[in-house]
């Protein structure tokens, strides 16, 4: 956020405070701020989770926001948790790491600082759950929550109470400015709201890793979203003249393992050709 903020001019950027309504007309954009005031623009990109869409005005709404009903209303985000704990030791001696994976509310425990430099016995784990155990853990009293999660630990590992510092709740879902952790798309949902979420409407544009179903999910999502985006304004405003990066991805067929150009509809790439292009592969 720090290097990004250097491309700004001092007063462009402004943080910690909530887009409340995003107006979009044939001649341009206003977006509103929670103190009531307004900035007008071009473009607007909604980099937002669709989580917290509803807290935004969009006027007007969305076309695929109108035609579907709760909770199918926006792009499905899921639930995921984190407990973060800071070790003195390693616990786990005799065993291989303390990794493991449970069917009980913690779903997967991982070491953190596995490989870093930095002093013996100072050890990250993180304790991650999803979907109904997240659910379970995010109602965990917060004054039970560090004796629930090393409980759990404990049937893998009996020392790790011993060798405890420290923990943290990381709670996505519960979060104002978030409300899930990402995006998890229903089936049917790419080709519902995939077209939309490339194209957007009008002047108003979408981005984050909930529109970059190449990577659904991760912090590479998010940053190709950008680009796409950065690339098809610049284009528009004749910026770039040639074709985008994403265009030239577009114009690619990937079948049978292979990339192809791709032709004119004629002289598209039949079934039986791509089938002989893939055993020629092998
Ligand atoms: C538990 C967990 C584990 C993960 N593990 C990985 C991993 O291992 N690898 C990986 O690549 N990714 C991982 N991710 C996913 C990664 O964090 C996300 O894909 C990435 O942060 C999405 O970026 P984004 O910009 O789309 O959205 P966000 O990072 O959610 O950014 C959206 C921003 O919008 C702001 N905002 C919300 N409402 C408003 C408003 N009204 N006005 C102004 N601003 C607003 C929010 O404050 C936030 O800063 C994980 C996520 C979670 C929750």
């Amino acid at each position: 956020m720090e290097e990004l903020s250097k491309g700004f001019e001092a007063n462009e950027l402004r943080r910690g405070e909530a887009v409340t309504e995003v107006a979009t007309n044939e001649n341009g954009v206003k977006v509103r701020v929670g103190d009531g005031e307004s900035t007008r623009g071009d473009y607007v990109v909604v980099a937002v989770p669709p989580s917290v869409w509803s807290d935004i005005t969009f006027k007007p709404g969305f076309w695929v926001q109108k035609r579907l009903h709760s909770p199918y209303r926006f792009p499905q985000m899921g639930k995921n948790v984190k407990f973060l704990m800071g070790f003195n030791s390693p616990f786990w001696a005799g065993h291989k790491g303390p990794g493991f994976s449970t069917d009980g509310p913690i779903n997967l425990v991982w070491e953190s600082t596995e490989n870093q430099a930095g002093s013996e016995n100072e050890i990250a784990l993180a304790a991650f759950s999803g979907g109904q155990d997240a659910e379970a853990c995010e109602q965990w009293k917060a004054s039970e929550r560090q004796a629930n999660y090393l409980h759990e630990l404990g049937r893998a590992y009996q020392n790790a109470n011993q060798a405890f510092v420290k923990g943290e709740f990381e709670d996505w879902p519960g979060a104002a400015w978030t409300k899930a952790s990402y995006s998890f798309p229903r089936p049917g949902e790419v080709m519902k709201w995939g077209p939309f979420l490339e194209a957007g409407q009008g002047r108003l544009h979408f981005a984050g890793e909930h529109t970059c179903y190449a990577f659904v999910g991760y912090m590479e999502g998010a940053l190709q979203s950008g680009l796409r985006i950065a690339e098809k304004l610049a284009k528009r405003d004749g910026i770039l003249k040639n074709k985008t990066r994403y265009e030239q991805i577009r114009s690619l067929v990937v079948t049978g393992g292979k990339v192809f150009e791709r032709r004119p509809t004629r002289q598209r790439i039949t079934r039986r050709a791509a089938q002989r292009a893939f055993r020629r592969s092998w």
